[in-house]
């Protein structure tokens, strides 16, 4: 397939914002792709190269970027860099470059989908000395073989700054009227897509072998499936109303989620990214190797710090030192974990995300050996209010952060934020009931004090429907000395000389940052604001969403990806809480 049909679509796709627009667009590209070449197109139109549980990462830096592109143009260095800074773009400035420098009768090759996939393949994979100077030389052959508009794309694509506006969904529901004929099918590729987390082979699938083949997609050992996501309601009372009266609830501990996949003597563990965690956690690993019955097997759990003399748990912070890459074993001792398990996706040969939670729960409970490291999370059921505020104090006294109060009946719904499970977290009096994860897009510099370092961030919600990154607040508050020398060092790979393509922001920090880092924060409440534009028009129109008084809670979510910050949806959701909260006082 020629990368010249590819860029034909993505111009098309510019130029609309709707779903169904968008949706049809892309349904004519798959229509066109050659089989064996659906994922790839599939994963480059995602802005990636492979699903994220691969762990292969697009996103060269703009100086990289700029360097290939004066070298493909010819054009000085100077100019190369001020025409980005002005557009606010690679893509449009490597076609407004290129234009001028470049006749179609120049080409020596037309460029062909494989061919630019293969190449930024190599340079995601290339590392170590030189690599710099290999990732250019490969990045400019590309662009000497490239028309001006392809050259927009290739170089969005490597920045990781592709940008379409295409959300997985919109893909799922083209592959449905493409591939199966059909828009209604689009549910069992959704559900295909959420328990073997790879949209590339979804949708090859669905070529292949058409609805059955899709439908007949099984929970694999080794592929990570989407985790289940809880929703949030304010009181104990609402919660059983909302569930029927009678409900599973279980401690909340304030760990990372581990989804644990043993096959016979092999664990492979994921984190709730779907990233390979295996050689941070090898102690997990051999847990669920001994204690967990059964030779095929997936589990999910919280693993959390433990001090093995008290058998107390530490919070989440104390898994910062797990997170290096030499030397695991000795911190591995000096920093124990226990695994609280409280899911069970797979036993021996079945499937069990069809099923409700409490066989689940039973399955459970008859797999996991209870030993000093490993348990199923405790739990109990009751139809009291009473008692849940209870076990809330129990939790907190043990070191959880609040209950999950899971459905009885629920199935476990993959990939999906729902009411099958609602967090309930201990309610302070002046602030939110629940802390909010938001990218870092910007940095302000300090004075005072805090000359010379940062004085406050700039942060973004996510906003899933347009797939871009809305401000919100502004923070300064809650950090330590060695947070605020920390969190430049991590930022600076995103270092941005513009405002990223995929962030909205009427602010202009004194630095930008492509949306990355995720932290936790917690606020007094959610107001109405002019001055940001998460949740324009949402509540009010002409006003936005912001945060009062945020604070950071010192927690750097680095198991979460950007889209996996608190969404725009749910911000409007704690706004409408905290209404009724108001109201009901
Ligand atoms: P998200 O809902 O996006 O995962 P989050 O990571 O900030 O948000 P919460 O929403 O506060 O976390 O709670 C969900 C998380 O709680 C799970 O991802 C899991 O890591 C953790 N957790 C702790 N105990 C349990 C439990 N008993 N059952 C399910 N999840 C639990």
């Amino acid at each position: 397939m020629k990368y010249s049909a590819v860029v034909d679509s993505y111009e098309k796709l510019q130029g609309h914002s709707g779903r169904l627009a968008i949706r049809d667009v892309l349904a004519e590209l798959l229509k066109q792709t050659p089989e064996d070449e659906l994922p790839m197109l599939v994963y480059l139109t995602q802005g990636k190269l492979l699903p994220d549980y691969e762990g292969v990462e697009l996103g060269i830096a703009d100086k990289l970027a700029l360097r290939a592109l004066h070298t493909a143009s010819g054009k000085p260095v100077e100019l190369v860099r001020e025409t980005y800074i002005r557009s606010g773009d690679i893509g449009t400035a490597a076609e407004k470059l290129l234009e001028e420098s470049r006749q179609e009768s120049l080409f020596s090759e037309q460029l062909t989908l494989k061919r630019v996939y293969d190449t930024l393949f190599a340079i995601a994979k290339t590392s170590g000395e030189g690599s710099i100077e290999a990732k250019l030389k490969d990045l400019v052959n590309l662009l000497n073989d490239a028309s001006a508009k392809e050259a927009k794309y290739i170089l969005r694509t490597a920045m990781g700054e592709l940008r379409l506006g295409v959300a997985d969904y919109t893909i799922l529901d083209a592959c449905a009227i493409a591939l199966l004929g059909e828009k209604g099918h689009r549910k069992a590729l959704e559900r295909a897509y959420n328990v073997s987390s790879d949209l590339g082979y979804v949708v090859q699938l669905a070529s292949q072998k058409g609805l059955k083949g899709v439908e007949r997609v099984q929970v694999q050992i080794g592929k990570p499936i989407r985790p289940m996501l809880a929703e949030r309601l304010p009181t104990a009372e609402e919660i059983l109303k909302k569930m029927g009266g009678d409900v599973a609830i279980e401690y909340k501990l304030d760990g990372e989620r581990a989804q644990m996949h043993k096959n016979g003597n092999k664990v492979e563990i994921f984190s709730r990214r779907l990233e390979v965690i295996t050689n941070t956690y090898p102690d997990v690993a051999e847990y669920v190797r001994q204690y967990v019955k059964g030779k095929q097997v997936i589990l999910e759990g919280e693993v959390v710090a433990i001090n093995t003399v008290t058998g107390e748990y530490y919070p989440f912070q104390e898994l910062m030192h797990r997170r290096r890459k030499h030397g695991i074993e000795a911190i591995m001792k000096q920093y124990p974990v226990a695994v609280n398990f409280f899911d069970v996706l797979f036993s021996d040969g079945q499937d069990l995300t069809g099923r409700p939670y409490s066989e689940r729960r039973a399955e459970l409970e008859r797999i996991v050996q209870v030993t000093e490291f490993t348990r199923p999370v405790p739990a109990k059921r009751t139809k009291s209010a009473e008692e849940i505020e209870k076990y809330m104090e129990d939790s907190i006294a043990a070191g959880g952060e609040g209950l999950m109060i899971k459905d009885p009946q629920a199935v476990y719904t993959a990939g999906a934020r729902g009411f099958g499970w609602i967090k309930l977290k201990r309610e302070y009096r002046s602030e939110l009931t629940d802390t909010i994860d938001l990218v870092i897009v910007g940095a302000i510099h300090g004075r005072g004090r805090r000359a010379g370092v940062y004085g406050a961030f700039l942060l973004a919600a996510y906003d899933d429907k347009k797939n871009d990154f809305p401000t919100i607040t502004k923070i300064g508050t809650g950090f330590s000395d060695e947070d605020l020398e920390k969190l430049p060092k991590l930022l600076k790979p995103y270092e941005s000389l513009v405002k990223p393509a995929n962030v909205e922001s009427q602010l202009v920090p004194d630095v930008w940052y492509k949306p990355k880092v995720v932290i936790e924060t917690i606020a007094s409440e959610i107001t109405l604001s002019p001055s940001y534009p998460a949740g324009l028009d949402a509540v009010r129109k002409g006003s936005g969403l912001a945060l009062r008084f945020p604070k950071f809670t010192g927690k750097v979510r680095d198991e979460k990806g950007p889209e996996d910050a608190t969404t725009v949806k749910e911000i409007v959701e704690i706004y409408g809480m905290q209404l009724k909260k108001i109201k009901s006082e």
